[in-house]
């Protein structure tokens, strides 16, 4: 097995990741490909931790406001999005005999238990992978700042930002711009001071804040979450050196 970089990450899915790309909710492949790679890792004695978006489900903000519905209703449906997706996750990796704990910020006893960072922290010590739902359990945020406060609580080495097809973060839109360039490495500043679209600005306050280091992959390239445990794909790394 080749060497681990990273010993607790936290990985940042789009509820896209589990689609196909196309319409469809949920996508067999794609799903088994996440858990198994996330098998792999945890064989290996990586913590993970996991946060998905809602994404494929519902998007608060755009689908809300199409037929009329109050921002905030809008909003606690997309993050009832995240827990059905984290259920898919929890039920797949259960299926591949790895240890698994789905928390969520929005009570739904049921079916998680509430988020607990210090459960958490000795659920990773005894090898269970902790699924983090319902986002950051307030309207008017994005899973993107709920992977940010996760990672931070849970003082994970890496914020692993899974992107749908982009392999990093470019000067401009590299699916318009044919001559855009990856950045391999940008501060914090850089993203404010450029005006990068990487994640919503609360998100990258809060690991500028807290010092968070964060890489930006392609979900879609083969084997790539495992890559990016190991600094091996491409990317783009933010942190606070330049
Ligand atoms: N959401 C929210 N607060 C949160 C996280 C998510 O209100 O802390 C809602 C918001 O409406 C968002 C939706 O849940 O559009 C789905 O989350 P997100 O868009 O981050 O999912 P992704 O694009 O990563 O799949």
């Amino acid at each position: 097995m080749e060497q681990f970089k990273y010993k607790r990450i936290l990985l940042k899915i789009s509820g896209e990741a589990l689609g196909d790309g196309s319409n469809e909710l949920y996508n067999n492949e794609s799903i088994d490909n996440v858990c198994q790679q996330i098998q792999t890792l945890v064989k290996a004695k990586v913590e993970v931790g996991l946060v998905i978006g809602g994404g494929n489900i519902w998007r608060g903000a755009k689908q809300g406001e199409k037929i009329g519905l109050k921002r905030i209703n809008a909003d606690y449906m997309g993050m009832l999005a995240t827990i059905m997706n984290a259920l898919v996750i929890e039920s797949k990796l259960k299926a591949l005999n790895v240890k698994v704990i789905v928390q969520t910020s929005l009570e739904i006893n049921q079916v998680a238990e509430p988020f607990y960072y210090k459960k958490a922290i000795s659920s990773f010590e005894k090898g269970y992978v902790c699924i983090f739902a319902g986002g950051t359990g307030s309207p008017y945020f994005t899973t993107d700042t709920a992977a940010a406060l996760r990672a931070t609580e849970i003082n994970a080495d890496i914020l692993l930002m899974a992107k749908n097809g982009v392999d990093g973060v470019y000067d401009k839109d590299p699916n318009i711009n044919k001559n855009a360039i990856r950045y391999s490495h940008l501060s914090y500043q850089d993203i404010t001071n450029k005006q990068l679209k990487v994640m919503d600005l609360t998100a990258s306050t809060m690991c500028m804040e807290a010092n968070l280091k964060i890489m930006v992959f392609d979900i879609k390239v083969e084997n790539n979450i495992i890559k990016a445990v190991q600094n091996k794909a491409i990317a783009t790394i933010i942190s606070n050196q330049n």
